[in-house]
């Protein structure tokens, strides 16, 4: 990380339907010379498919994109270098593509949204104007859940959730090589709801693939805080056909909540009590929306940002559009594919607003969740999204599923195919992202 912690402001967002006002600083700020203004906070999956989308789509709009890291390291695929199945930099991407494309990429933190001024405002406090605001910051971790487990124990046990610089999955990679030979490797899961529900049991087949070639006696020990998981069985299935024993998988009803961590002990500490010694942790802590869209308001109780499940617009701020983790999607999981669909209609509603016109009806918004399991073996889920007045978005009845489940032997096939179906969303999801 780059050690820069934003001090953000509260904005209460829902005085502005409210009809409250706002006192402004009086700061430079910058404008675009001719056309209406895009801006977005955020170059994952949600703001970098948003802003090229944009670029292609509506060349009369001026586009700025506002992201902290001068090149983004992708989530998906980053188990894979736990698998020593990939390499950094081949998870990392550059935003010149979008440059290239007319995309103002300013690298910086957002700390501010003036939702009645219609600016953000930057760590340097410099202010950039907007007509509509896509916001995509992603997740952060709950740093008070977990007892014992803050920024500082987070280099102890890696919590490898969020892309950053790299460094945490790097670390955890490195932890794993160092593991002593028959070592335990822990890992503690969170609750619903959180980024990339298949993703802790892709990491586990990871870890399970590197160790099974070089450390074939270390142990996996998989702290769950719940009692099932997406494509639970198929997982199941592949960890006992290509690891034996080597996981053990500990659900909450079996004193699988981790509550407290001891990192200087290198312990887990259960809902019940018992202390579980491990030789590397990796704890992924309970979630919630980035600190920018909590601070500023958008956010409900719970922490995610509701929002208008035609256009995105969050429900206390109808100019600005969360996309992506931040935004209360369900039944939609958390998913960089899902970042990117509904990316696509957040911008086209914003603009179309712009221009007195209504949202693109009835849209459509694809996922499929692949996950590698081992060499050659993929797995997935798919499913497509649409919205009614009753229900919201709902699953397309019949529209997807997953990988049919049955003994390797004549699944081979099938679950090879999978992992290159895999390689191949990787590539051109990056590419509709970043080229
Ligand atoms: P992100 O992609 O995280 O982007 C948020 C960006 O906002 C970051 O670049 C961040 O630096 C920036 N930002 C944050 N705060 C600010 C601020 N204040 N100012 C400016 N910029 C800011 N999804 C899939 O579809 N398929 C997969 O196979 C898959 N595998 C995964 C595996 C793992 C291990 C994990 C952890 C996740 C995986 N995901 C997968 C989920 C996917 O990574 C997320 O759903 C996706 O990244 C969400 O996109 P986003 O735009 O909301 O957030």
């Amino acid at each position: 990380m780059n050690g820069f912690s934003p001090k953000l402001t509260r904005r209460h967002f829902g005085a502005i339907l409210a009809g409250g006002a706002f006192t402004l600083a009086a700061p430079a700020v910058l404008r675009a010379d001719t056309g209406p203004r895009l801006v977005v906070i955020g170059g994952g999956f949600g703001g970098a498919s948003a802003a090229r989308f944009a670029r292609i789509n509506y060349p009369d709009v001026n586009v700025t994109l506002i992201e902290p890291y001068d090149h983004f390291v992708t989530c998906p695929y980053g188990n894979l270098i736990l698998g020593g199945k990939r390499e950094l930099p081949q998870i990392t991407h550059s935003y010149d593509g979008l440059r290239a494309r007319g995309v103002n990429v300013v690298q910086n933190w957002a700390k501010d949204i003036d939702p009645v001024a219609k600016q953000v405002t930057l760590a340097d406090d410099t202010q950039i104007a907007y007509d509509k605001l896509i916001v995509s910051p992603g997740i952060a971790l709950r740093w008070d859940a977990i007892e014992g487990y803050d920024e500082a124990a987070a280099e102890i046990f890696p919590h490898a959730w969020m892309g950053g610089d790299g460094s945490q999955i790097t670390t955890l990679r490195r932890q794993l090589e160092a593991l002593p030979e028959g070592g335990v490797v822990g890992l503690a899961t969170p609750p619903n709801p959180f980024r990339c529900p298949p993703g802790p049991y892709e990491r586990i087949s990871m870890i399970a693939h590197h160790l099974k070639h070089h450390n074939p006696t270390a142990k996996i020990l998989a702290f769950d805080a719940k009692d099932g998981f997406s494509k639970h069985g198929l997982f199941q299935d592949g960890w006992a056909e290509l690891y034996g024993d080597m996981i053990e998988w500990i659900p909450a009803s079996q004193d699988g909540t981790i509550v407290e961590v001891d990192p200087q002990e290198k312990v887990f500490i259960s809902e019940f009590g018992e202390r579980h010694k491990v030789d590397v942790g990796n704890v992924i802590p309970p979630q919630y929306a980035a600190a920018i869209a909590r601070d500023t308001g958008l956010t409900n109780d719970g922490g995610w940002v509701p929002v208008d499940p035609l256009t995105f617009a969050a429900e206390t701020a109808p100019d600005i559009h969360v996309i992506g983790d931040a935004n209360i999607g369900s039944p939609m999981p958390k998913s960089g594919y899902v970042a990117n669909s509904t990316a696509k209609q957040a911008v086209a509603s914003a603009i179309a607003d712009l221009r007195g016109e209504s949202p693109p009806a009835d849209p459509v918004y694809f996922n499929t969740c692949y996950s590698h399991v081992g060499e050659d073996y993929g797995i997935s889920v798919a499913a497509i999204f649409r919205v009614n007045e009753e229900d919201g978005i709902f699953e397309t009845p019949d529209s997807g599923g997953v990988s049919p489940r049955g003994p390797l032997s004549e699944l081979a096939h099938n679950r090879r195919r999978e992992a290159e179906y895999a390689d191949a969303w990787y590539d051109s999801i990056t590419k509709d992202m970043f080229s």
